[in-house]
């Protein structure tokens, strides 16, 4: 029996509305999608508007919405291009931040960059 393509799934998924992602980031429908994309785009579009060339390792959904499976709205990511990008949108929900040089945590919520004395 043929396998349907990666790309058939994220057309079928395309349709449905959710509020949750339709594509759960850990199944093996968005990896397949996830490494179907990548070997086709190998490089993060993100990179290269800035005129750097950076392997990509993960898929972005372009307009940032999650249920938009449409393989048009794909877009391959750099780590920290996504890190970056997903940061900005999901402000305030679980971002993980990471630490400046100094230790000091980036998160702007952590308590020891929250003022206390006022
Ligand atoms: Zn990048």
């Amino acid at each position: 029996m043929r396998q349907h393509s990666p790309r058939a799934i994220a057309k079928k998924h395309s349709n449905y509305k959710a509020k949750e992602r339709t594509i759960s980031l850990h199944s093996g429908h968005w990896r397949r999608i996830r490494e179907a994309f990548l070997s086709q785009n190998p490089l993060c579009f993100y990179c290269q508007q800035e005129g750097r060339v950076t392997p990509a390792n993960t898929v972005d959904h372009f307009d940032n919405n999650g249920d938009n499976n449409d393989w048009n709205n794909y877009r391959a990511c750099c780590a920290s291009c996504h890190s970056r990008k997903t940061a900005g949108i999901d402000f305030g929900k679980r971002v993980s931040w990471g630490c400046d040089r100094y230790g000091i945590p980036l998160d702007p919520g952590h308590d020891w960059n929250v003022r206390k004395d006022h």
